[in-house]
């Protein structure tokens, strides 16, 4: 174990700033252990960390203990339908090493560099196709985890209820320390691309709830416009050409966030500069989304390496997930909501906002998805001049609309709107918490607003 105390390690901003009196890189369960038994030496409350790229203060230990999973990162076993590793390893490593045996990860997700820990334990978008559920963690199939009392215990789907209630628990019944994961051969799909108006987006109504394709949506408020990409299993085997899906990779993760930066600056009458940068967007769209990329597979998308996360992160967002059959009406809102943010503040966001379909999921018990299939939207904007402002009026726009918070990407989330979302699954949630973590040694203050210590 690396006992440095108070080691440093360039933990994204939102860890770094909370200030955790330990930060441990650990490399064993019996080093996870120590950590837990020693509340003296490493005081609590011990905060499990990934890659740390959760937007909110999730992983945040205030005068606590950081405890740093992404040395344990090994690949313990591939057999046939299942993947077993530890869980430091980054999605795009182990895609990686899944594709050279001609396997790939289930789902379809926008992986960014999360660890498998952070993808399992908190929430994620993606755009997954009918059949599919919308969580990474539900092909989760064995988790080894300790317990806050330092015991170390095994759960499989041969108790479904207590895999239900690890997945998305955001380190607060335990530390994970082996997961093993369902795979598949490589399959491919095919992208189609589409673009439409708010409104005749709003009449699509019930076709948007029975969608069997994956969605990703880019919506451009200013320009009126909304780009679809719709993902469907492909009749022929073609797979995507790796050097496409790099290209758009750089193009839509880097390029283009870089070059919305580099406007930003240099034309400062926001009248001229945000013209100029819908165009760009929509340019990028038609070139990169809509021409360059017509069939893929998880696997080619999966290694894409240049969506940088946490502190290197070239933009940031907020996410909250809307009911799908209100989305099409919520989209409409968002737009007239982002031209009065504008008109009032003189704020808006410079990159188009994303959405995803998230296809219901009852796999895990803190599912934004549990209820119903949700649509997510997530702004995002490369300039902080503003931002939080218009973080906080979001917040009461899709509290306002039925949104869902998530606990890793949503900020200003008020307890009131967690509750109502979250209904009789919290309680029951922490009634397990405080159970198994009597003295709330991994409850951080973030997690102390919704689920109250024992
Ligand atoms: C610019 C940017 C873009 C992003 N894009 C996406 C995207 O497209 N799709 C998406 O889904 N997310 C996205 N995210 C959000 C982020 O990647 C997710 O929140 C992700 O789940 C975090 O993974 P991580 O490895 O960084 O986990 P962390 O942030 O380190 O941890 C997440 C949670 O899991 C817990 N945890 C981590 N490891 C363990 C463990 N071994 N045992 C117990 N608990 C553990 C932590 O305590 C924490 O509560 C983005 C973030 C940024 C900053």
């Amino acid at each position: 174990m690396n006992t440095a105390v108070a080691r440093k390690r360039s933990l994204p901003s939102t860890a770094a700033n909370a200030g955790p009196a330990a930060t441990i890189q650990v490399t064993a369960p019996s080093e996870i252990y120590q950590v837990l038994m020693d509340a003296k030496r490493y005081p609590s409350p011990v905060r499990p960390t990934g890659s740390g790229s959760s937007t909110t203060r999730c992983i945040t230990a205030n005068g606590g203990t950081q405890l740093d999973l992404s040395a344990m990162n090994r690949v313990l076993k591939i057999d046939g339908d299942t993947v077993t590793v530890q869980p430091g390893i980054s999605l795009p490593d182990l895609a990686e090493i899944l594709s050279e045996e001609g396997l790939e990860l289930i789902g379809g997700f926008d992986l960014a560099n999360r660890t498998v820990g952070g993808a399992v334990c908190a929430a994620g978008l993606e755009a997954s196709m009918a059949g599919d559920v919308g969580q990474f963690a539900s092909h989760v199939t064995q988790l080894k985890v300790v317990s806050p009392n330092g015991k170390k215990f095994v759960i499989n789907d041969k108790t479904k209820n207590l895999l239900a209630l690890m997945r998305l628990s955001y380190g607060l019944l335990g530390v994970v320390y082996e997961v093993r994961l369902r795979v598949r051969p490589v399959q491919g799909f095919s992208v189609q691309t589409a673009k439409t108006s708010f409104q005749d987006f709003a009449k699509l109504g019930s076709k948007l709830l029975g969608a069997k394709a994956g969605v990703k949506l880019y919506l451009l408020p200013f320009r009126d416009r909304i780009y679809f990409e719709l993902r469907r299993p492909a009749t022929e085997s073609d797979t995507g050409r790796k050097f496409a899906w790099r290209f758009k990779d750089w193009a839509v993760s880097s390029a283009l966030p870089e070059a919305v930066r580099s406007l930003g600056i240099a034309v400062p009458i926001r009248q001229l500069r945000y013209p100029l940068i819908d165009s760009l967007s929509e340019v990028a769209q038609r070139l990169v989304n809509n021409a360059l990329v017509k069939s893929g597979s998880n696997s080619v998308e999966q290694s894409g390496r240049y969506r940088l996360l946490g502190s290197k992160s070239r933009f940031t967002y907020t996410t909250w997930a809307f009911p799908a059959a209100d989305f099409p009406s919520v989209a409409l809102a968002y737009k007239l909501f982002c031209k009065e943010h504008y008109l009032s503040t003189g704020f808006r966001c410079d990159m188009p906002a994303v959405g995803f379909r998230l296809n219901q999921d009852r796999s895990a018990l803190l599912s934004p998805s549990f209820d119903s299939p949700m649509f997510t939207l997530s702004p995002l904007s490369t300039q902080a001049k503003g931002w939080d402002d218009f973080v906080l009026s979001y917040a009461d726009f899709a509290a306002h609309h039925r949104g869902v918070p998530f606990f890793n990407q949503t900020r200003n989330a008020t307890p009131e709107t967690v509750t109502q979302r979250y209904g009789a699954r919290l309680p029951f949630f922490n009634k397990v918490r405080r159970q198994l973590d009597p003295h709330d040694r991994l409850l951080n203050q973030f997690f102390q607003s919704y689920f109250p210590a024992t």
